[in-house]
């Protein structure tokens, strides 16, 4: 028998074992709506034209595969920074931004967390609740104790925003509030402007260390300033925060782990000392992050032509799920007019969270094939329109 018999199965993810189980349906209608990922409307994975265009630049110039250094591509922190705060903002001038290249948004948290870990003990980390799953494994696995604070309103399928001020005022002085820059996850409820301004007195008069996920700028809207307002106001309040960033969405480079944590602080000095610290955990991590994606962003941001047609597709990629979620909103009004279905018009971002309780979602995937999280998350990208009939007739079937 093995030594290491006594280790237990682990539970599947709850996220990527949706894709498991919609593998072994064999239905026609089955329809796979639990991973984030864009689809065209086909169905097919979707590699962006300017990645294409970047990646032939790249093959053409003979780039070598050396180690980048530990912080990785300085062309793409540069861009990755920039893009964040947008061009010529003072925290970059002033190099008060600490910028890491990290394995994708997933990474740059893990990276923050174990920075947290080692320079904010005892300080817990205040999630959202409910918020993606992995932000829990993440700061549990770092040793960073976390609690929840109110966010969603069953009641109202919106924001619990006085519920979200009075726990943030209720947490300890010097906390760390995880927040989503935009198109929270699962949930597609975001705070408006007015909150996030309450939001951040808050953070500001608790002295919370705000720590932004932006997982989805540009994809949400198809703007990449609209869906960085929030952690640009933060910035604007000269509030120091941190902020993870993922280039799996917006450009669509899901597999080659393109991301960044960053820290605005406010003065230089600190950012070179955090800088060097986050190295030093990078070092013993991974040692250093992948080339290829870099590249590519660096390449895309870089040249003047490919920014524009990124801008482009990111539009048409948010366009595509805004359409098909009021495809499935009118779908649901014609078949029972008697709900109030506007949440799902409301939400933004990839997901419409449907308010689904776990044995309807069982209804879902048991009678109807399809295949989504147990919140009660469908990821919209997934749903082509020609499915949306369907869909809707399975989530009224399901409410019953
Ligand atoms: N944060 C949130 C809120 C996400 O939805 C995701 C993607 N599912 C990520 C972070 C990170 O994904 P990745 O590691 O692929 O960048």
């Amino acid at each position: 028998e093995s030594r290491l018999a006594f280790v237990e199965q682990a539970p599947p993810d709850p996220i990527l074992g949706v894709s498991e189980a919609f593998k072994r349906d064999t239905s026609d209608d089955r329809l796979n709506l639990g991973v984030g990922a864009y689809r065209t409307n086909d169905l097919k994975p979707y590699v962006l034209n300017v990645v294409k265009k970047a990646e032939k630049i790249m093959i053409e110039s003979e780039e070598n595969k050396e180690y980048l250094p530990i912080e990785g591509l300085a062309a793409f922190n540069k861009a990755t920074a920039q893009l964040l705060l947008g061009e010529g903002h003072p925290a970059i001038k002033e190099e008060r931004v600490a910028t890491l290249q990290s394995l994708s948004g997933t990474g740059s948290l893990r990276v923050g967390a174990d920075f947290i870990g080692k320079f904010l003990p005892g300080r817990t980390v205040y999630l959202s609740n409910p918020t993606w799953g992995n932000h829990k494994n993440i700061f549990t696995d770092a040793g960073v104790e976390w609690k929840e604070y109110r966010y969603f309103d069953k009641a109202t399928v919106g924001l619990a925003f006085e519920g979200m001020l009075e726990d943030l005022k209720a947490a300890p002085e010097g906390s760390i509030v995880v927040l989503h820059g935009c198109a929270h996850n699962p949930t597609g409820v975001d705070p408006t402007r007015e909150q996030w301004g309450a939001i951040a007195d808050v953070v500001e008069q608790k002295g919370h260390m705000p720590f932004f996920d932006v997982a989805y700028q540009g994809f949400a809207s198809g703007s990449l300033d609209d869906d960085a307002w929030a952690p640009r106001f933060f910035a604007e309040r000269s509030i120091e925060m941190m902020v993870a960033q993922s280039y799996s969405k917006n450009l669509g480079l899901y597999a080659e782990r393109v991301g960044a944590i960053n820290y605005v602080l406010a003065d230089a000095a600190a950012a070179k000392r955090v800088l060097s610290q986050n190295k030093r955990i990078a070092r013993a991590l991974y040692s250093n992050p992948p080339v290829h994606g870099a590249r590519i962003a660096s390449i895309v941001v870089g040249r003047p032509e490919l920014f524009a047609e990124w801008n482009e597709e990111m539009g048409m990629m948010a366009g595509r799920i805004k359409d098909v979620r009021q495809t499935l909103y009118d779908e649901l009004v014609k078949n029972n007019p008697d709900k109030d279905w506007s949440f799902v018009t409301r939400q933004i971002g990839m997901f419409s969270f449907t308010g689904l309780s776990p044995p309807q979602v069982e209804n879902m995937t048991q009678k109807h094939h399809v295949y989504m999280t147990k919140d009660g998350r469908i990821s919209l990208a997934g749903l082509p329109s020609n499915k949306a009939a369907n869909l809707a007739s399975a989530i009224v079937d399901s409410f019953k």
